[in-house]
């Protein structure tokens, strides 16, 4: 099957996010960066985490693992292990990646798993109507935090590029046709791609709002920035004027799974079973 439409990606259901909200344009971005890869559904999974943005489960038409808070990207690893011939991508929040995920995030980065880590970053709690998150930034009001945020904002790029990511980038969800490029750019390398989203949350977050956003946005593709130096893209990132946006940093190098020596001779879903006993082996993790 070649896609070409992003309707193409369409299920039955249909979102419940809030009007306006910063998910509705990923969604459509994400439809689009699939059809124009060609991806077939039945060689696309996509592991969803817990939160607003979890909520586009059942709302992609390839296949899909609704899995615990925080815990999407070991499934996404275990999925790329088990089948490597599937594009794996992970759809999570910043609470649910940054928070309850972190230490995932941090393993898969310096794994170097060949997945797609998409953070639907809005800077809050959504889905709980509100309570501050990593990516808060410090002195933010929320209702758990009625005093402002006393701690640091988590930089979560600049953590990846540290962890080993070897693809690092940030899209704004007021600008569809660049994040769909960036999409595109993330889920074609081969490797651990962290790609952080800045997502206006327009009914819990009335501070990080679209006009906030574009205020003051850069696009680094319009400057002379290079994404092959680690330690400027960690500079970068770390700039107090201006939010870039773009790609940070790209390097090619060996996915985990093409380290793994059993995984050389074929997939592991594709491997003719019959006639092993597999009582013993099932057994014995019992
Ligand atoms: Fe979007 Fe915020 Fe509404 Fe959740 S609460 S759907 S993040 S606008
Ligand atoms: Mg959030």
């Amino acid at each position: 099957m070649s896609n070409h439409n992003p309707a193409d990606y369409n299920t039955d259901y249909f979102p419940t996010w809030c009007p306006g909200c910063g998910d509705w344009a990923i969604w459509a971005a994400l439809k689009g960066a699939l059809s124009e890869l060609e991806l077939d559904p039945h060689k696309t999974v996509i592991v969803f985490g817990i939160g607003c943005s979890g909520n586009m489960a059942n709302t992609v038409r390839v296949y899909g693992f609704h899995g615990l808070h925080g815990r999407a990207i070991p499934v996404a690893a275990g999925v790329k292990l088990a089948n490597h011939d599937m594009k794996v991508i992970v759809i999570a929040g910043d609470g649910d990646c940054y928070g309850e995920g972190l230490s995932h995030f941090i393993h898969g980065a310096r794994a170097n798993h060949d997945i797609t880590v998409i953070v639907h970053d809005n800077q809050i709690y959504g889905l709980t109507t509100g309570q501050t998150s990593p990516t808060s930034s410090t002195g933010t009001k929320t209702k758990s935090t009625p005093a402002g945020v006393l701690e640091t904002q988590l930089n979560p790029l600049a953590l990846s590029l540290t962890a080993g990511a070897t693809f690092v980038a940030r899209g704004f969800a007021g600008d569809q046709p660049h994040l769909t490029e960036l999409m595109k750019k993330a889920i074609s390398h081969n490797g651990f791609s962290a790609m952080d989203i800045y997502q206006p949350c327009v009914t819990f977050n009335r501070t990080n709002t679209y006009d906030w956003f574009r205020e003051r946005i850069v696009k680094l593709e319009k400057t002379r920035y290079k994404t092959n130096d680690k330690i400027k893209a960690i500079k970068k990132l770390h700039e107090e004027e201006g939010l870039p946006i773009g790609v940070f940093y790209q390097q090619e190098g060996q996915a985990y799974h093409e380290g793994v020596d059993v995984l050389r001779t074929g997939v592991l879903a594709g491997r003719d079973i019959s006639g092993r006993d597999l009582e013993p082996l099932i057994h014995g993790y019992i």
